[in-house]
Order: C-alpha cells, then sequence, then structure tokens
C-alpha cells in the first residue's frame, strides 16, 4: 500500500489529497473553503476544521508533566521543584526551552509525512494549537522562525513543512512569524544511526545568519519551530548560532519528539 492511501483511507480523503496535489494553490484554498472539515488524521467528516476525531485522537500520545524542565523529557514520577533529566544536567543544551507536544510514532508520524507531501494547512493548523499550549506565556518580544531546510531539499519539494507549521504557531501565539531568519548552507546527511558526537559534528557549521537578520536577533526572544524533534542536534546548532549572535532567549517548539 502506498504512503499516500495509508494516511487517508477514506475515498473522499484520497480525492481531496488529488485535488491538492494537482489544483494550484488559490484554488486548493477554495476547495479547502468549500469542503466539510475533516479529521486530519484519518480524513473522516467532522463538525469542526482542525481536530482529531474520536479514534485519531485515541492513538496520540500527549507530551505533558511531569517531565524535564528544559527540554521536557516526560518522567515516569513527579519530581519537587524545577527538575532537569540526566543529558540535560551532564551536557546542558544552548536553547533555554524545549516542548514537544505528543511522541513520535503511528499517526503523529503519518501526519508530519501528510504535512511533507502534501501542504496539509488543516494539520499544520492542528499542530500549532497543541504547540501553542506549550506555550502559555510567550515572551513579548518573541520572534517566531523555522528550523531552515536547505535550498536543494526546497526545490525538490517547494517548500518547508516547519514554515507552515510556524506560521500558524504565531498567530495563535499572535507574535511575529519571519519565515527564512536562518540559512543552511550546505545539506546535512541522515543523522539516524550516528552518534550524539557524530551527529553534532554533522551540523556544525550547517547554519548561517546574514548580517542584516543579525539586528533582528540581538537581545530579542527567538522561537525556532520544527516538526519532529530527533537527536536535538539540528536545533541545538541552530539555538548556538542564535545565542552567539546575541540573542537572549531561545527556545525550541517541535510536533513530535522521538523518546
Ligand atoms: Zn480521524
Ligand atoms: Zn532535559
Amino acid at each position: 500500500m502506498s504512503d499516500m492511501h495509508r494516511l487517508l483511507p477514506c475515498r473522499a480523503g484520497r480525492d481531496k489529497m488529488r485535488v491538492m496535489t494537482i489544483w494550484p494553490a488559490p484554488l486548493r484554498y477554495a476547495v479547502d473553503f468549500a469542503l466539510p472539515p475533516r479529521c486530519p488524521g484519518c480524513g473522516c467528516v467532522q463538525a469542526s476544521a482542525d481536530a482529531f476525531c474520536q479514534s485519531c485522537w485515541a492513538q496520540i500520545v500527549f507530551l505533558a508533566a511531569p517531565w524535564c524542565s528544559l527540554c521536557g523529557l516526560p518522567f515516569e514520577h513527579e519530581v519537587p521543584g524545577e527538575p532537569l533529566c540526566g543529558a540535560c544536567l551532564a551536557d546542558p543544551p544552548r536553547y533555554d526551552l524545549l516542548r514537544s507536544a505528543v511522541s513520535y510514532g503511528g499517526l503523529s508520524a503519518d501526519l508530519v509525512l501528510k504535512l511533507k507531501y502534501s501542504r496539509g494547512l488543516g494539520a499544520a493548523r492542528m499542530m500549532a494549537g497543541h504547540m501553542a499550549r506549550l506555550l502559555p506565556d510567550p515572551p513579548k518580544d518573541l520572534l517566531v522562525t523555522p528550523v531552515p531546510l536547505h535550498w536543494t531539499r526546497l526545490f525538490a519539494r517547494t517548500y518547508n513543512q516547519s514554515v507552515l507549521i510556524g506560521a500558524a504557531l504565531a498567530r495563535r501565539l499572535d507574535r511575529p512569524f519571519h519565515p527564512a531568519l536562518l540559512r543552511r548552507t550546505r545539506r546535512t546527511p541522515p543523522l539516524r544511526g550516528l552518534g550524539a558526537k557524530a551527529r553534532a559534528r554533522a551540523v556544525q557549521g550547517a547554519f548561517a545568519l546574514s548580517e542584516r537578520q543579525r539586528e533582528r536577533v540581538e537581545g530579542r526572544a527567538l522561537l525556532l519551530v520544527d516538526d519532529v524533534h530527533t537527536s536535538g542536534a539540528t536545533s541545538a546548532a541552530c539555538a548556538a548560532l542564535l545565542k552567539r549572535r546575541g540573542a537572549r532567549w531561545v527556545g525550541v517548539v517541535a510536533w513530535a519528539r522521538v523518546l
């Protein structure tokens, strides 16, 4: 079975997917508007837009406290105060806060694929809604920006899925959004299977911030938006660069975390 059919099992969902892929953007928005709201997980017709149906909701593992106060790694038991996980204690990350909405796998992973290959705006809005809850009191001067893709990937895919999520999240948080603050200067190899040190080496120097953008960053709070948080090497490299360029606070928020 193809990925696309696995993601959208019902016929109506597949028809909509065909429309989304073939038609130009303005027509797609018109179609989104005209068709009834659907569950972003399975495509079944729903009463309200951007929300899971009951059976999809039951399949998603939402992350919540008790967790590491810095990186949001879930703990099995309540720990008093502002507890840190072993990894954050041993090697404090360069970001000031990391949060992820759900555990990666099954339906939450399917949604990431769907967003990557079909520009599912409903899925992006739904993800942003769950991510916004992780930042109940965002800094006043917060600027939201995505983790960048290399231009060769952008060229192949035509858009960065983290831009879609980031734009929806910025709207939810009522903070400005910059779609391309950071640039990826070279393609990085797949990080899967590499150890922590090799991952850090692979992304070292892979990101840049232009002189013009530097003014936006100095003394400011930044929020990096990612679709999936895997090892953290990419967001750590972006956070380190922003801190070197004078950012006051750097947070990272992802839809899903590989646990
Ligand atoms: Zn569903
Ligand atoms: Zn931690």
